[in-house]
């Protein structure tokens, strides 16, 4: 039998009714053997994670302040969990540990890991599964980078001869004994690193959501779950602002072939999305749109420079380039004429040096004309399949002539994976309902 590892979001173990479903899904089906928790997160908009209790406690611990008023109130979200779920445990001897540590040691990343720590024993206890400490498993160098073939390997002795186990997400420990975590949300990639070392057939990641949307739900209403998407096709959503998994999350699992399944710990019943590589049996999906999603982000501006005869002038380009590079400004986009050049840059990294770079390019390139135009919008239309389809472009401009939406800037990378368009941030929600209706509700 294979098997799968999963694991579960805050919100998914936030109190005890969330935790029965949990132990309802993971019973559901025997392959699912590795679980990985968070900590409890929000139970209400308006709550408090767990983890952010954790650092407020420490902060006030390393200003000597006594912060047991702070601590009763985890003390009671856990064992308010565990009184509800009727199990016999008592975590006070972890508490009095925690509470004597912070008080001579007060490190942000031991505290902030006791959440999922304190949460992984509720969890296998609740199961009946074997509780794996990840500081006994993942290492970190003393730098606090990710030592991933060694984790590998710690992990497989580790799990040797166990049937289950429930490993906290979110943290490991340096080689020199020290407690570190992931940047925020980085149980996400305990749960992928684990899949990689268990060889799963799967990584499921249950969260509150079924699956990655099309669009934001904030400008389309109610858009499509995602049914599949590649690795590659996540990544450009991911970087146009769309909120997804843990960057760090993609690698351990995309270079083991392991697909990911985001899954709603809420509606299991539903199937999420499928994370994939470009060599998956796509015949098994039921949509099969043009685009894969659309994601997009405010707060650009572009640099447009003029100067006759550019194009005969070896070394312009990099030129502009190196003004931007000495201003530690990278850039997005560089469409270009014959005699013009766009720079696409964050409107927010230019801020602070804007002068001096327009000063530079003319010092550097002695242009006829250089302006910069700011609230400029970059969104990206992304799919797999553009590249066997004709049209798309055509249909993208359609829809922004039809809304009298002006295009200001177009990029269409080799891959033939996206197309990005640059159009007035007033624009921006105008212009992704109407891709979302070109390439989705008229598909249909
Ligand atoms: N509990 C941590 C956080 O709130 C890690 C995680 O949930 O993945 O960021």
């Amino acid at each position: 039998m294979g098997n799968k590892a999963v694991k579960f979001g805050g919100s998914s173990l936030a109190d005890a009714n969330q935790f029965k479903k949990v132990a309802s899904i993971i019973k559901s089906d025997p392959k699912r053997k590795y679980v990985v928790p968070s900590a409890p997160g929000k139970r209400f908009p308006d709550d408090i994670k767990v983890t952010d209790m954790l650092y407020k406690c420490c902060e006030l611990a390393g200003s000597g302040v006594d912060f047991s008023d702070d601590f009763q109130l985890i003390k009671d979200r856990y064992n308010g969990i565990i009184a509800d779920l009727g199990i016999d445990m008592s975590l006070d001897s972890e508490f009095d540990t925690i509470v004597s540590e912070l008080k001579s040691r007060p490190a942000k990343d031991y505290a902030a890991s006791r959440g999922e720590y304190l949460n992984g024993k509720i969890l296998a206890n609740y199961l009946g599964f074997n509780f794996v400490d990840a500081a006994d498993v993942i290492v970190f160098d003393t730098k606090g980078v990710l030592l991933l073939d060694e984790t590998v390997k710690k992990v497989r002795q580790k799990l040797k001869g166990l049937e289950n186990a429930v490993i906290p997400g979110f943290y490991g420990k340096t080689t020199e004994g020290i407690i570190k975590t992931f940047s925020r949300g980085g149980s996400d990639v305990t749960g992928s690193i684990i899949a990689n070392a268990v060889n799963a057939e799967i990584y499921e990641n249950w969260t509150d959501v079924s699956g990655f949307l099309v669009a934001d739900p904030r400008i389309v209403e109610n858009p499509d779950v995602i049914e599949t998407i590649t690795y590659r096709e996540l990544r450009e959503l991911a970087y146009m602002g769309a909120s997804v998994l843990h960057e760090d999350a993609i690698f351990p699992v995309r270079s083991a072939g392991i697909p990911i399944n985001i899954r709603n710990t809420n509606k299991p019943e539903d199937a999420g999305t499928m994370i994939v590589s470009n060599d998956y049996d796509f015949s098994k999906e039921s949509l099969g749109h043009t685009i894969t999603g659309i994601a997009g982000k405010k707060g650009f501006s572009t640099i447009n420079i003029e100067k006759a005869m550019m194009n005969n002038e070896l070394g312009f380009g990099m030129k502009v380039l190196n003004v931007l590079y000495n201003n530690g400004i990278s850039f997005e986009h560089m469409p270009s004429g014959i005699d013009t050049m766009s720079i696409t840059v964050d409107s927010a990294k230019l801020a602070p040096v804007r002068d001096k770079v327009i000063a530079e390019i003319r010092r550097e390139v002695n242009p006829d004309n250089i302006e910069i135009e700011d609230g400029i919008a970059i969104l990206a239309i992304v799919g797999r399949r553009m590249k066997n389809t004709r049209g798309t472009v055509a249909r993208v401009f359609a829809s922004m002539a039809h809304a009298r939406i002006n295009v200001k800037l177009i990029d269409q990378g080799s891959s033939e994976l996206n197309v990005i368009i640059g159009v007035s941030e007033n624009d921006f929600a105008e212009a992704i309902r109407r891709i979302y209706d070109m390439f989705i509700n008229s598909e249909k």
